[in-house]
C-alpha cells in the first residue's frame, strides 16, 4: 500500500488502474522525463503542440486554433471551447463601443489597437478619464442618461459606463476591460460616493467588454444605486462627488 501512494501519477486517475500495463508507463515516461535536461525539453514542446489532439487519459478531443491565428493569436481550444473564446479574443473585430452600449450613429469597425485612435479622432470628449479620477457628476432623473469613456491603463483599454434608467429609478456604473474575461478579471475598480461624512463604496471586478454591459448589471455585478440614495448625496446644483479608479485584481490568479 504504501508504494502505491508513493509512485501515485499526477494523470486523470480515472483512466489508470493501479498496477496496471498503462501505470506502469507513465512512470517510466515521467522518469525518463526526469533525465532530460531543460534544453530538450524546450525543443520538445512545440512538437507536441503542433498535434490536433489533446490526450485526457484515453480520451483524444481534437484542439482548434483560434480563427484570429492570422492576427497572431495562439490559443488552441476544444471546439466548445474555442467559439467563446473567439467571441472575446483580444484580436477580434470591434465595432464602435458607443453604437453597441448607447445607439450612436457610429458605423467603426476595426482592431483592438484602432479603438483608442477612433475614439480620439471622432469621439474624443469620452476619452478624459484616467485611471483614477474625481468626477462632480451631475444628475437629472426626468429621462434616460448615459455616459461612456474610454480610460487607458498603460497598454490596456477600458471602458466605463453609466446608464441611468428612469423607469426602473435606478443607475449604474460599471467598468469593462477591452479584451478577454480571464484578463480582465486581473482588475478591479473601486467607486465611491460621499459626502462631507457619509460614503458609499464599492469595489467591483472589471469584466470583458465582449458582455453586454445590462447584462453585467443584471447579474448583479456592478455598482448600482437607487435614486433616492444617490439624492441623499447630492450637494449644491444636482451634483454627486465620485471618486473612481482602475487597480489590479491582487487576489487574481492566472
Ligand atoms: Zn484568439
Ligand atoms: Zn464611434
Amino acid at each position: 500500500m504504501q508504494l502505491q501512494f508513493k509512485f501515485r501519477p499526477i494523470c486523470n486517475k480515472s483512466s489508470m488502474e493501479w498496477g496496471s500495463a498503462a501505470h506502469l508507463n507513465v512512470k517510466i515516461r515521467r522518469s525518463s522525463l526526469r533525465l532530460r535536461s531543460k534544453k530538450q525539453l524546450i525543443q520538445i514542446a512545440p512538437r507536441a503542440l503542433e498535434g490536433t489532439t489533446r490526450s485526457y487519459g484515453r480520451i483524444d478531443l481534437r484542439v482548434q486554433s483560434c480563427k484570429y491565428k492570422y492576427r497572431g493569436c495562439k490559443v488552441k481550444l476544444e471546439e466548445e471551447e474555442i467559439k467563446a473564446h473567439e467571441k472575446e479574443c483580444r484580436y477580434r473585430w470591434f465595432k464602435c463601443e458607443g453604437r453597441k452600449f448607447a445607439a450612436w450613429n457610429c458605423s467603426f469597425k476595426g482592431y483592438r489597437e484602432d479603438v483608442m485612435n477612433h475614439f480620439r479622432r471622432i469621439h474624443p470628449e469620452r476619452t478624459y478619464m484616467k485611471v483614477q479620477n474625481i468626477i462632480d457628476m451631475s444628475m437629472t432623473f426626468g429621462r434616460d442618461s448615459y455616459d461612456i469613456e474610454l480610460i487607458q491603463k498603460r497598454k490596456q483599454l477600458f471602458w466605463f459606463k453609466h446608464r441611468l434608467l428612469s423607469k426602473e429609478k435606478i443607475a449604474y456604473w460599471l467598468c469593462q476591460y477591452v479584451g478577454p474575461q480571464d484578463e480582465a478579471l486581473t482588475y478591479c475598480y473601486d467607486f465611491v460616493i460621499s459626502d462631507e461624512v457619509r460614503k458609499f463604496a464599492v469595489t467591483e471586478l472589471c469584466y470583458t467588454d465582449a458582455l453586454d454591459a445590462d447584462e453585467i448589471y443584471e447579474s448583479g455585478k456592478c455598482v448600482v444605486m437607487t435614486f433616492d440614495q444617490i439624492k441623499s448625496f447630492m450637494t449644491g446644483a444636482r451634483n454627486i462627488h465620485v471618486y473612481f479608479r482602475i487597480k489590479k485584481n491582487v487576489k487574481a490568479r492566472r
